[in-house]
């Protein structure tokens, strides 16, 4: 059965249909109702508000899942694909495109071995169905280990944490916000990016009610966020130095005798190892780096372990400042210490209906890492991929296994990456780039040949990835809701598999899909419904081998979704490392736990760091191209405390030069209080004036590309994770040209 279906005969029916769907643009999954007239390319065909029945979203809405309709009529949005003939992009059939990439993928992997062709997954493939259950496949057939994702930009130090932790990356413990009175959050600003390692819809409902039932939200960070506005505190603390405050608070909680670790007590093992690494990590040794006094944490940390139900979350800021890991460790470690952790209220683990590791029976593998390295920079992978930071060395740097081809997938990294001039550079460079993409962005101009995919509306979705780190058990199946003549994904990656084992662009797409759904029964050991093929089969073997025994015709026949509940305590039974405990001292942690300690050592710069910024309207590096999410204070500005700019002679709205360790950028400067001094930020996803992009509304108001400034050697250790956060930067103004006028 094909899920593509053609209106080239007909024109589309003009009645309206509603459908009850899952916004897959961001993490909330939030319910939506769209209603369609025609194909939906029309203005006003698409109409979309929140779905006040969805079992987790009750209603709730952003700007980016309001303006859904704009993305599905978008004109830029590639529909058929493209190939590079003499220096320009030109459609071409499916056919011919599928052949350009046999031809030449083959000759690569001919001449230069399989380990010469790189993948590289961005952000929107967790949020895609085909994303989640196919590029699997596609990397065993490339047979490669030159595997990169957008993991390595921002997330992947908070999953090597969990799995060292508890035995899997998969085995995340999220903020249970429905019933905390007392959260800690660190460097997440969840009320803009809507959270992130953590599915909860209306995260401001959620802090508003925290509130009224008497607790309190206090937020570190660099920047006075909306998030902080909605907090009870805001805690201005230097960039960069969250791990810092963490040792401090996890130092003072065991000093003073806070600690109370409950029934946990005994699946945790370690704590004996911690303390002996706090010690050297009083508030008054952190004070002077942090810029956050030693009484102020004591009482954080005293006030954190008073609380009855008190949960620690840290984010963005926490894992992109070169200490990810031990700082996602730590958090983790205050949340056993002050025996919240698995508790309601607490960081809870949840438990998805469909994929999620922990839920399998029988033995599981504890987590590893290190099992090879890359050829350069001899990183370790983790999670089997390699830091995204290296891709330009291994692309760029001569010898037996050079990357030589990239195929991409929903990503953009020669904007999201750090140092972002030398990854145009290395794409630039490549002898073949195949990329899986609606748009013609800064990465794809480089492509050689482009297969766009279905818009979101064109395409059925279930959050496999999303619902492992849900606030609440949920599960809900969206519906195509519009026709299209664009092929399904996941055909395109099976089609792309067949010609990466070798089969040629022809191979049955059709068998390959029952090859991985095999594989998926067997690893359940479960049958799916006769008459599914694609995602609809995969799916429902994961709901049936999940642990709530549902079917996919149980969560179709949902069309709000499936509520399972609220989080539940799951010690012992989610934990599967070695010891079968919480291992508070694994190797890894205690190890850059000293890199950390002897930064103390070190002076106390007085230059300005940079940090990132989100707004509510922007997704990354898309979706700036629809004018719903355009303007307003939507701007690529670098944000400057007034005592900096009258420091620097900067003047609001007037342009300003940064430079940053890897390159420079002009941007126009914002005067506000919110920045702590010594600090700006600027947004990141923003440069969208590059040559051969198409992107009409992004390219009229490009701004500018925080990645050109930040280096890509300064990573967080253990996992490569790059550090585009806390960037020593420096800011001079740009003098204006006057023009004179001669009598
Ligand atoms: S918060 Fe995220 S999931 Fe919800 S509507 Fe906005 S973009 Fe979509």
């Amino acid at each position: 059965m094909s899920t593509t279906t053609s209106h080239s005969e007909a024109p589309p029916s003009r009645a309206e249909r509603t459908a009850h769907v899952t916004c897959p643009l961001c993490e909330a999954t939030c319910g939506l109702e769209v209603t369609v007239r025609g194909d939906g390319r029309e203005p006003g065909d698409v109409r979309v508000r929140g779905d006040r029945d969805d079992v987790l979203s009750r209603g709730y809405l952003c700007p980016k899942g309001a303006a859904i309709g704009e993305l599905h009529a978008d004109p830029d949005r590639l529909r058929r694909p493209l190939v590079k003939r003499d220096g320009v992009h030109v459609e071409v059939s499916w056919e011919e495109a599928y052949a350009e990439v046999a031809r030449r993928l083959s000759a690569v992997q001919a001449e230069h071995g399989r380990g010469s062709v790189a993948v590289y997954f961005g952000n929107p493939s967790a949020h895609h169905l085909a994303g989640a259950l196919y590029l699997r496949p596609l990397v065993r057939a490339l047979g490669t280990t030159q595997v990169y994702s957008a993991g390595t930009v921002d997330q992947v130090p908070k999953m090597f944490a969990s799995g060292y932790l508890f035995g899997d990356v998969a085995t995340v413990a999220v903020p249970d916000l429905d019933h905390t009175d007392h959260l800690l959050l660190l460097g997440g600003n969840p009320l803009v990016s809507n959270g992130s390692m953590m599915t909860a819809p209306d995260v401001r409902g959620k802090l508003r009610r925290i509130r009224e039932r008497g607790g309190s939200v206090v937020v570190v960070d660099p920047v006075r966020t909306r998030t902080a506005d909605a907090a009870t505190e805001h805690v201005a603390i230097r960039p960069g130095t969250d791990a810092l405050l963490l040792m401090s608070l996890v130092h003072t909680v065991l000093d003073e005798g806070l600690d109370d670790l409950g029934r946990l007590a005994e699946h945790v093992s370690g704590l004996d190892e911690v303390r002996e690494v706090v010690a050297a990590f009083p508030p008054e040794a952190t004070a002077e780096h942090t810029g956050v006094d030693a009484a102020t944490t004591r009482r954080l940390a005293r006030e954190l372990a008073a609380a009855d139900r008190a949960v620690v979350y840290g984010r963005m800021g926490t894992t992109t400042s070169g200490f990810g890991t031990v700082a996602s460790w730590l958090v983790d470690v205050l949340n056993v210490v002050t025996g919240n952790l698995d508790r309601p209220g607490g960081a809870m683990f949840p438990k998805a209906a469909a994929g999620q590791p922990n839920t399998r029976p029988g033995p599981r593998k504890p987590f590893r890492h290190g099992r090879w390295h890359s050829r350069v920079q001899e990183r370790p992978e983790v999670m089997s991929e390699l830091p995204v930071a290296t891709l330009p060395d291994e692309i760029l740097t001569p010898g037996a296994g050079r990357v030589r081809a990239v195929v991409t997938v929903g990503g953009n990294p020669c904007l999201s990456a750090p140092d972002s001039a030398r990854m145009q550079e290395a794409f630039g460079s490549l002898d073949l780039l195949v990329c899986v993409d609606p748009y013609l962005n800064e990465t794809t101009r480089h492509a050689d040949v482009v297969l766009p995919g279905p818009s979101p509306l064109e395409r059925p979705h279930y959050d496999v990835l999303l619902y492992q780190y849900a606030v609440r058990n949920v599960a809900h199946w969206s519906p195509a809701v519009v026709d299209t003549d664009v092929p399904q994904e996941w055909r395109t990656l099976l089609t792309l598999s067949g010609i990466a084992a070798g089969l040629g662009p022809g191979a049955d797409v059709d068998a390959l899909d029952d090859e991985v759904a095999r594989q998926v029964a067997a690893s359940y050991g479960v049958t799916a419904a006769a008459g599914l093929t694609g995602p609809e089969r995969l799916v429902d073997l994961m709901l049936r081998g999940g642990p709530y025994d549902l079917t996919l015709a149980d969560v179709q026949a949902a069309p709000h979704g499936v509520d399972l509940g609220p989080l539940q305590p799951r010690l012992p039974e989610v934990l599967s490392t070695p010891s079968g405990t919480v291992e508070l001292a694994a190797e890894p942690f205690l190890r850059d736990a000293e890199r950390l300690r002897v930064t103390l050592d070190e002076p106390v710069g007085d230059g300005l760091l940079l940090v990132g910024r989100r707004h509510l309207r922007s997704n990354n590096s898309w979706m700036h191209n629809l004018p719903a999410l355009s303007g307003g204070t939507n701007l690529c500005t670098l944000q400057v405390h007034p005592d900096d700019a009258e420091r620097l002679g900067l003047v609001d709205g007037g342009p300003a030069r940064v430079v940053g360790p890897a390159g420079e950028v002009e941007a126009p400067v914002e005067v506000t209080d919110r920045v702590r001094t010594g600090v700006v930020t600027l947004p990141h996803g923003w440069g969208h004036d590059l040559p051969g992009t198409r992107g009409e509304v992004a390219a009229a108001r490009p701004g500018v590309n925080s990645n050109l400034l930040a280096d890509a050697r300064t990573l967080d250790e253990p996992t490569g994770t790059a550090t585009v956060n806390a960037v020593p930067v420096t800011v001079v103004p740009v003098s204006v040209p006057t023009l004179t006028v001669v009598d």
